[in-house]
């Protein structure tokens, strides 16, 4: 057993999986992927190695026993080009069904894939600078950020290479693949919160302070955000950080999760139950043993929140440019689509495509005179610049379809639930539903208008598919998570009864009320 972290030695604070990971570091798992289990195929894996593929960015794919998995590809801050989108489709045509989801971290997932196929996506996507390495296990995941980042005139600062040095500074460093549990982290200089501070481990926002007589601009830190079936929203630290700061910071918050995050009971690991009992003060005390000294907080330069979307035609900070913001309806496309959406990145813009945390695309650096031909491409029917009030801004989490943990089916109901609210409502803005196939939250219900999170309910005819409803999340100010009514309403009452809850606030909203 190693010794040299500072819980090594202390195996009655560590649960079991603890205890495994001291045994092997969970990124060993890729080299044993590509030289043993790819050629001896999926019956060679032993049973415990499979919680260790997630270091690869690899799950196993639902139901276990057909061998098939699940692949996450990081993206930082959503940002790709052509030749990578055109990657990551053949390698889906080719291995994966053709199927492409886009999830809330601003990742992309393929389904179906089999050990056999594992190296060679490994090895192309790398050829174009992709990697699916820690995009799963207790390790730092991609890094979320502002989509817009380098074009956005609601930026202070392009947050494109603090991004890229802290994604290099983290991947597959062996300082911080062993985490007590996943670990999110998120940096943005958008006015707008973007990436959703207040719901990661890490995050840093725009903010502004004097430091030697000049308005200096930079970052505020929140910690302790996370959903799942015990959210939390961040809190801010007092601390104001420079740009070429950004890195040090994340190491040393990293660096203290890492030595003092919980590891005895899996459920309380995540960092946002460490920063609960600290508090935002004690958590900077320590920090600062890290770091050493920083000035306090500045000015907070966050002026609302855009809760992800980009749909539509908008100017960029650089005169004459446009980018245009496209929804992919529940996050789900196609290898066809992404090749289809390289050749309007090339043909219309710079070749620059980027996923938002809404699970959907924006293509960027388009001329104001090619606009108009762009808006008549028929990929722009289905994948719309202007969707529709409840299609257009509903997010889904894989569900039973492919994943393990899930109690009810996701994306195919809830289309047919907007499909349905489209059809009988008109409303002058937009309402979000997120839905969730478990208590988990990967589809980010409790920050939704109205979340469903599915579950089960007795029936006379026995147990079936059943949700809560809950309404009213958001992230303006510090955020607030929704409110869960009373109940859980079977699978086939949940249009109906949307409807009247839509309907209800359609009629009794206050001016201006949301
Ligand atoms: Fe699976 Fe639950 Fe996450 Fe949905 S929320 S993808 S069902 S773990």
């Amino acid at each position: 057993m190693k010794n040299h972290w500072p819980w090594a030695n202390n195996p009655e604070q560590l649960n079991p999986f603890e205890l495994q990971k001291l045994e092997q570091d969970g990124l060993d798992i890729i080299d044993e992927i590509i030289h043993i289990y790819s050629k001896k195929g999926f019956e060679s894996i032993p049973e415990e190695k499979f919680a260790l593929f997630k270091w690869a960015g690899v799950y196993q794919q639902r139901p276990k026993k057909d061998g098939y998995f699940m692949i996450r590809i990081r993206v930082p801050s959503g940002i790709l080009n052509s030749r990578q989108v055109r990657v990551v489709a053949g390698l889906s045509r080719e291995y994966g069904r053709g199927l492409i989801d886009v999830t809330t971290r601003q990742a992309i997932q393929y389904h179906w894939i089999r050990v056999e196929n594992l190296p060679d996506i490994f090895r192309r996507l790398e050829e174009v600078g992709l990697y699916t390495f820690e995009a799963c296990g207790d390790c730092p995941r991609n890094i979320t950020g502002n989509p817009l980042a380098g074009i956005d005139p609601h930026e202070l600062v392009d947050t494109r290479p603090i991004v890229a040095k802290l994604n290099e500074k983290l991947l597959l460093n062996r300082e911080f693949s062993n985490l007590p549990r996943k670990y999110k982290i998120s940096v943005s200089s958008s006015v707008y919160n973007p990436a959703h501070a207040q719901i990661n481990d890490l995050s840093f926002t725009p903010a502004l302070k004097m430091l030697d007589g000049k308005e200096t601009v930079g970052f505020h830190v929140w910690v302790g955000g996370g959903l799942s079936n015990r959210p939390h929203l961040a809190q801010q630290l007092d601390l104001f950080v420079r740009p070429e700061q950004v890195v040090d910071v994340a190491v040393g918050v990293t660096k203290v999760f890492r030595d003092y995050g919980y590891r005895k009971k899996r459920h309380k690991a995540r960092l946002k139950f460490l920063v609960a009992d600290w508090g935002p003060e004690h958590f900077l005390e320590i920090l600062k043993e890290y770091i050493g000294e920083y000035p306090s907080r500045g000015e907070d330069k966050i002026a609302g929140w855009n809760a992800g979307y980009f749909t539509g035609v908008h100017p960029q900070k650089q005169p004459g440019l446009n980018y245009v913001g496209l929804n992919i309806p529940l996050g789900r496309t196609s290898a066809d689509e992404f090749d289809g959406l390289a050749d309007l990145a090339d043909r219309y813009g710079s070749g620059s495509l980027r996923t938002a945390n809404t699970q959907n695309v924006i293509l960027t650096d388009v001329p104001d005179d090619k606009v108009e031909d762009l808006l008549k491409e028929p990929l722009l029917k289905r994948l719309s610049p202007f969707p529709k009030t409840f299609e257009g801004y509903a997010v889904s989490c894989t569900g039973i379809e492919f994943c393990n943990l899930a109690l009810t089916e996701t994306k195919g109901f809830l289309k047919e639930v907007v499909n349905f609210l489209d059809q009988e409502i008109r409303l002058d803005e937009p309402i979000r539903i997120h839905i969730n196939g478990c208590p988990n939250s990967c589809g980010q219900q409790q920050i939704a208008d109205i979340g469903l999170m599915g579950g089960k309910a007795k029936t006379a005819q026995g147990m079936v598919e059943a949700y809560t409803i809950s309404v009213g999340g958001h992230l303006y100010g510090q955020g607030k998570f929704n409110t869960q009514l009373k109940g859980r309403v079977t699978k086939e009452y949940v249009a109906p009864v949307l409807k009247e809850i839509i309907l209800f606030y359609k009629r009794e909203r206050k001016e201006g009320e949301k």
